[in-house]
């Protein structure tokens, strides 16, 4: 009898066994699948570690940006089209990480879970992948960027759509530059990486935005209050310089003239832990990504913070950095309403029968938590930021909210920003410039978001 239970259970425990195993391999075939496919040895979809077989990679309006023929992997047949969209695209070799030939090699070279690569031996190639970009505004802003480093970005708030993405310094990719790997003038600094969702900038004047956030829900009379820029403000022993001398200003004043003054008074006011928890309820500290590409986090930290560090986190500068992407997002949050759209690159996928295979769906960003009267607020003051502050003249036709920023860095001149949107239901364009130590905001990002504004707006008419 005990023979008989010691024989059942140790056959229980080989079945429990077998079942188990079974699991894993099946875990692993669906982590891992994609990745065996895509192993680099299998020649038939690359050769030489870059891929030559693949679907087409197209525009928002079908102009095709890279392609497979005779076994070659070709891009789109305009040398600024090819710099402009490089990042987005990809290289073949997958150094820009956050290409979609990296992010998406499995669907592009056609894998699928069940049948393998069967798309591609029974049709040549896998599928096809349509982009949400213009490459002709990619084209255009590349232009506007005129050699300088930096990203440009303009997405559709109320549907996601990134129509604009670019990033310098970029490269031919027919036509690779082969001293990048030597090169020591810092021309090709992070050439291989997508600034719209890598890169990690000082945000300064950009941020009293968040500021502004913080002391709307927090300082009941925040409308009424007065504050007094001598030029400078002493906080714990430390001084916070301003820009000018603004004398005695109000709330709507001290974001007009970005004064740094006021601002680091408001900071005062709110401590670090309002601070704190304004900033994470719009997205710093917090993961974000754009369809499966990931997208660095923005720093937000006081936590050994003192008085002085407070002041200059209050404008901006300090610790804190932000992504382009985020920023773009939150524009896009006080734009809306308070909710954003998760902005995306990926329009859909089609097999190489033309049949859609995924698509891309609008769906609200989770991360940033802009209440409705917070945002409506920050509209109304961005609104007059640009009306009497840096001139609607400077945006014919248009109906811009905004705020510049000219971040202060270690090393060289200042970087240049301007983030926004349009304030029309007919044309609700967000927007986020940087350009690296190229100076002020107000003289250099902004006619760049001006030119690429209006070149969409001349493509929707
Ligand atoms: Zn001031």
């Amino acid at each position: 009898m005990k023979n008989t239970v010691r024989r059942s259970l140790v056959l229980i425990l080989v079945i429990a066994m077998f079942f188990a195993g079974m699991g894993i391999l099946l875990a692993q075939f669906i982590i891992k699948g994609p990745d065996w496919v895509t192993n680099k040895a299998d020649r038939h979809i690359y050769y030489n570690g870059a891929i030559i077989n693949a679907g087409e990679i197209q525009d928002r309006n079908g102009v095709v940006l890279a392609y497979s023929e005779n076994g070659e992997r070709h891009f789109n047949e305009s040398e600024s089209v090819r710099k402009a969209t490089l990042h987005t695209v990809g290289d073949t070799t997958g150094f820009i990480a956050t290409g979609i030939h990296k992010t998406y090699s499995a669907r592009l070279t056609g894998y699928n879970l069940f049948n393998g690569v069967y798309n591609l031996k029974k049709h040549g190639q896998g599928n096809n992948i349509i982009l949400t970009i213009d490459s002709e505004v990619c084209a255009l802003a590349y232009e506007a960027l005129n050699g300088r480093k930096g990203c440009v970005s303009v997405y559709n708030y109320k549907t996601g759509e990134i129509e604009c993405l670019v990033s310098a310094p970029t490269f031919d990719p027919e036509n690779k530059p082969t001293d990048i790997d030597t090169d020591e003038s810092g021309k090709y600094d992070g050439i291989y990486l997508n600034r719209m969702f890598s890169g990690l900038y000082t945000p300064g004047s950009i941020f009293k935005i968040v500021t502004s956030a913080a002391a709307i829900e927090n300082i009941p009379d925040i409308y009424s209050r007065q504050f007094t820029c001598k030029g400078s403000y002493e906080m714990g022993g430390g001084k916070v310089i301003c820009n000018g001398t603004h004398g005695t200003i109000s709330f709507e004043q001290a974001l007009g003239y970005s004064c740094n003054s006021a601002f680091a008074q408001i900071g005062e006011l709110l401590g670090n832990e309002l601070m704190t928890q304004t900033a994470e309820k719009l997205g710093f500290n917090k993961d974000f990504s754009v369809g499966e590409i990931d997208v660095n986090t923005s720093r937000f930290d006081l936590s050994k913070a003192v008085a002085i560090d407070l002041g200059w986190a209050s404008i901006g500068q300090y610790d804190t950095l932000v992504t382009p992407t985020h920023m773009l997002t939150l524009m896009g949050a006080i734009a809306n309403g308070g909710t954003a759209k998760m902005p995306y690159v990926i329009d859909k996928m089609t097999s190489p029968a033309g049949t859609t295979t995924q698509k891309t769906i609008v769906s609200n960003c989770k991360t940033i938590k802009l209440e409705e009267d917070t945002a409506n607020k920050l509209k109304s003051l961005m609104r007059v930021n640009v009306n009497k502050y840096y001139g609607d003249s400077r945006f014919p036709g248009l109906s811009i909210c905004g705020k510049t920023g000219t971040a202060e860095v270690s090393n060289g001149e200042p970087h240049a920003w301007f983030v926004g949107f349009s304030d029309d239901p007919s044309f609700p364009y967000a927007f986020v410039v940087i350009l690296e130590n190229s100076g002020s905001g107000s003289s250099n990002a902004i006619p760049v978001a001006n030119t690429v504004l209006q070149k969409i707006k001349a493509t929707k008419n």
